[in-house]
């Protein structure tokens, strides 16, 4: 498998990092993970045939995971995509579609497909909603995820936390495996879904050391895993190799910070992603 990192920043405006995005490739196919902002650019940086990236798979639905959905809905197709774009995402995936491509660019769409007759029909996508377990098989690749624990520990209505899904993602291959946190703090549901993990891919916001405030301390306990945390989800997950992803917008000084807190925790090879890094395993 590779792994192409596309966006490894977060929220946060961040002139060196885009938001994020990754491109497996696992075999013949080749699998996206989230399409936040900066996606489209990075995807045709590295050159990858937009057509024939098929699936992609939803972690959650913070802007900085879907903020160019439709973006690469319309882009895909004037690359040449003649397939529905098979989605997999948590419960509101469709109603987020629909919204986009229905409501938000169906100006857009008529556009393109009622006065440039020349691109045909537009295709768009068929979304599966999921939230656990196994989600895709199609005899070489399997694909199955978990409930992830993503701020569920601020105050927010019941009504809310039913409706806020966050996944993670596991991938089985010829033999390997990759695991992708999305934006999660440490759980049993993670270190299960990582376990053994050739390359696991995992959020790690911040340098533990710079959570100083209340805010910033209910960053890293309840929203994102951080550098006092990363590492210990990787060891108690027997993962092969640890690379991180999500930084916020730092210093560069302070990723050798965060990489030496992590390498305390876990004793196998970590990366810090930057994007566009392709990492084979
Ligand atoms: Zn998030």
């Amino acid at each position: 498998m590779k792994l192409h990192t596309l966006g490894t920043g977060g929220p946060m405006p961040d002139p060196r990092r885009n938001a994020s995005c990754y491109v497996l490739e696992a075999g013949e196919a080749k699998l996206m993970f989230d399409v936040g902002r900066g996606a489209i650019a990075s995807l045709a940086k590295k050159g990858l045939p937009f057509p024939r990236i098929n699936p992609l798979f939803i972690s959650h639905h913070h802007v900085d995971h879907i903020g160019e959905l439709a973006d690469y809905l319309i882009a895909s197709w004037l690359a040449g995509r003649r397939e529905k774009l098979r989605i997999y995402g948590p419960p509101g995936t469709k109603a987020i579609v629909d919204a986009l491509m229905g409501s938000v660019y169906a100006r857009d769409v008529e556009f393109r497909t009622g006065g440039e007759t020349v691109f045909g029909p537009f295709i768009s996508a068929e979304v599966t909603e999921v939230r656990a377990g196994a989600v895709y098989d199609d005899g070489a690749i399997k694909v199955s995820c978990a409930e992830m624990e993503h701020g569920h520990g601020l105050p927010f209505t019941s009504l809310f936390r039913q409706n806020w899904i966050c996944l993670a993602w596991r991938v089985e291959c010829g033999g390997k495996t990759f695991t992708f946190s999305g934006d999660a703090v440490m759980s049993d549901a993670l270190v299960r879904l990582a376990t053994g993990s050739d390359l696991h891919l995992q959020c790690c916001y911040m340098a533990a050391s710079e959570l100083r405030n209340d805010h910033l301390k209910g960053v890293g306990k309840y929203t994102l895993a951080c550098s006092d945390t990363a590492g210990k989800i990787a060891a108690q997950a027997g993962v092969k190799h640890l690379v991180l992803t999500h930084f916020k917008r730092m210093e560069p000084a302070l990723l050798d910070v965060i990489a030496a807190d992590v390498r305390r925790d876990f004793a196998g090879p970590v990366s810090l992603a930057n994007d566009l890094d392709e990492i084979e395993f």
